[in-house]
């Protein structure tokens, strides 16, 4: 199994934050609504994985919620080695795509959980209309706005999903062809 998807294993039965899933369990939504949605798998493998951030940070950031680790950016780096950029810059910037879409969508916030609309706060709150037209500048804003669409989607206990081993062929697949 990849290295990247064993960090999963190994560490995903940890909550994510407040809400009331793992963060395995959370991975594997957000990849499910990626893949129904017809995403590229480019993309289903960076919903997989677009909170690995948390884990490579250890076990910090769940005891100290009031600090910004920043996990968009330290996952990014990571899966840009394995996984490329079509992978990891999506990742990078599903914080900032929050960002946007409290700039953008009158309707967004509402939609928040509790525990999102505190970070929301740590990480630099809406953008401001120059920042939200910058962020869309970006080849990867448009990806990085439906990851972070079903991200937000991907908090429902015990909701069904394919196995990590489906997604596991998908991140193997983009391995190889980086390889
Ligand atoms: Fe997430």
């Amino acid at each position: 199994m990849s290295y990247v998807v064993d960090l999963l294993v190994k560490h995903g039965a940890a909550m994510y934050g407040h809400e009331p899933v793992t963060q395995l369990d959370h991975g594997l939504q957000t990849a499910h609504l990626a893949e129904q949605a017809g995403a590229s798998e480019a993309l289903i493998a960076a919903a997989l994985l677009h909170d690995i951030g948390h884990l490579i940070g250890g076990f910090e950031h769940a005891r100290m919620p009031d600090v910004d680790f920043a996990h968009e950016e330290s996952g990014a780096d990571f899966l840009r080695t394995f996984l490329g950029p079509v992978v990891s810059e999506p990742v990078r910037l599903h914080v900032a795509a929050k960002r946007w879409l409290c700039a953008c969508d009158p309707t967004y916030v509402d939609s928040l959980s509790p525990a999102s609309v505190h970070s929301l706060a740590l990480q630099g709150g809406a953008f401001t209309p120059q920042a939200a037209a910058a962020f869309l500048a970006h080849p990867f804003a448009r990806d990085a706005i439906r990851l972070r669409r079903w991200d937000d989607a991907a908090k429902v206990a015990h909701a069904p999903t394919p196995p990590l081993a489906h997604y596991a062929r998908i991140v193997a697949r983009i391995e190889a062809a980086l390889a």
